[in-house]
């Protein structure tokens, strides 16, 4: 914004750079200028000034981890609709998955979807093209065409590669380019038409379990693939203790490794499907309370690298169907950050800076992008939260088009004040 912002008296949380304090931050030309304390003269030189006090003033969040169902189901989630809502939760930049109707798999479909966040003009719109064509997991996608388009990485989320040599092929070509290959850790063999996690719940609700072994199975197989490769691996909604320790593992043998974990797996657990609510039907499936304890346990270790909310909007229609009937997924992305503050500050897994690390500068990492910090030059993405506000999560005021979210009516705590891109204030409450 020619003029400039000036947002001060906020507690400034800029995690990669170490700093924690309360500051100001100035922007010129939607560029980050300084973070410091600045005299009232500088004030008077800016057009705008907004007053941060009592607020978190941190880099714009980032979601590595969504689905805005464009093309193919628009009724469901477009990329206009996605886009608002995250920038009203305080994402500056999300990566929308390429399971979309059709597969997002060569560079039209790239230039397709960053023409429509262009367009919208609320968030950063990045996008992940398909491993294999049509995400059949037999074929290689045009890889090499959609990196040059700007794709951030790849992955048939929704499926995992099942067969061994595609995806050792698949790591090889994406390594040509230094690019991430993310993976929905599900072996379908093990997986089989199962609708929530195997145990006892899934036994006395008479439905069909996924085994946590067809997630651990996939990942132990893809960590022996890395380091054969030794490509970037991304290991998305990691959701067992196993997980956890396969993980562990292949980042003490520094294997270019990472993960998410998204806020579900951190809240909720099997028990939930007891009422047969389709809301609770996600996949990877809510997990055992022994489970979400071993995420947050490796959070505050500092084994997992962000939390993704894997925002899956669907029709009210579909979810209405019975359980073994219904689609997959959770609709989060405009409580994220509330759920995050709910299952990870509240109960003192993270502080703030650690939380802000976990949705800025380390999930730009993991896809390549120069973001997530308040460096100097930087573009101003930045998120003013209101730490201590209190709220009630209420599915009809959601601005995405879906409402299949479970948290409704829960009382949450941390909210969205301002949501500002490339200096521009894109989202004000
Ligand atoms: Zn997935
Ligand atoms: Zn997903």
């Amino acid at each position: 914004m020619p003029g400039g912002l000036l947002i001060k008296n906020g507690r400034v949380i800029d995690p990669a750079n170490n700093i924690d304090k309360k500051c100001d931050v100035l922007v010129i030309d939607g560029k980050i200028a300084e973070v410091g304390t600045l005299g009232p003269g500088v004030e008077k030189t800016v057009q705008k000034v907004i007053d941060a006090g009592g607020k978190l003033v941190t880099p714009g969040l980032i979601d590595i981890h969504v689905h805005f169902r464009e093309p193919g189901d628009e009724e469901e989630e477009t990329i206009a609709s996605g886009s608002t809502a995250a920038v009203a939760a305080g994402f500056t930049s999300v990566v929308c998955m390429p399971n979309t109707n059709p597969a997002i798999e060569n560079e039209t479909d790239v230039e397709y979807v960053h023409r429509k966040g262009r367009q919208t003009r609320k968030t950063h719109v990045y996008v992940m093209g398909a491993i294999t064509k049509n995400r059949e997991g037999v074929e290689l996608a045009e890889m090499g065409l959609m990196a040059e388009a700007g794709a951030v990485g790849f992955t048939d989320d929704g499926r995992g590669v099942q067969e061994p040599s595609v995806m050792l092929r698949a790591l090889k070509y994406a390594g040509m380019f230094n690019m991430v290959v993310a993976q929905h850790c599900q072996d379908e063999g093990f997986a089989g038409d199962g609708v929530m996690n195997a145990g006892y719940y899934s036994t006395i609700l008479g439905l069909p379990g996924i085994d946590a072994l067809a997630e651990e199975a996939m990942l132990w197989r893809d960590i022996q693939l890395i380091k054969k490769t030794n490509v970037r691996y991304h290991a998305q909604h990691i959701s067992t203790a196993e997980s956890i320790k396969l993980i562990k593992s292949a980042k003490k043998e520094s294997l270019p490794v990472t993960c998410e974990v998204t806020p579900h797996h951190l809240l909720l657990t099997e028990e939930s499907c007891a009422e047969y609510d389709t809301n609770y039907k996600v996949n990877p499936p809510l997990r055992s309370a022994k489970d979400v304890q071993a995420l947050k346990q490796a959070i505050a270790d500092g084994f997992v690298d962000t939390l993704a909310t894997d925002h899956a909007p669907h029709l009210q229609s579909e979810k209405e169907l019975e359980f073994l009937a219904a689609p997959f997924g959770i609709a989060s992305l405009e409580c994220a950050l509330s759920l995050y503050v709910k299952a990870l500050v509240e109960p003192g897994v993270l502080d703030w800076p650690g939380l802000i690390r976990l949705m800025t500068v380390q999930p730009a990492r993991i896809i390549g992008i120069e973001k997530g910090t308040l460096s100097r030059g930087k573009q101003a993405d930045i998120t003013i939260i209101d730490p201590n506000a209190e709220w009630t999560i209420d599915v009809n005021k959601f601005i995405s088009k879906s409402r299949n979210c479970p948290y409704h009516g829960w009382e949450a705590k941390a909210k969205v004040e301002k949501t500002i891109v490339g200096g521009e204030v894109r989202f004000e409450t």
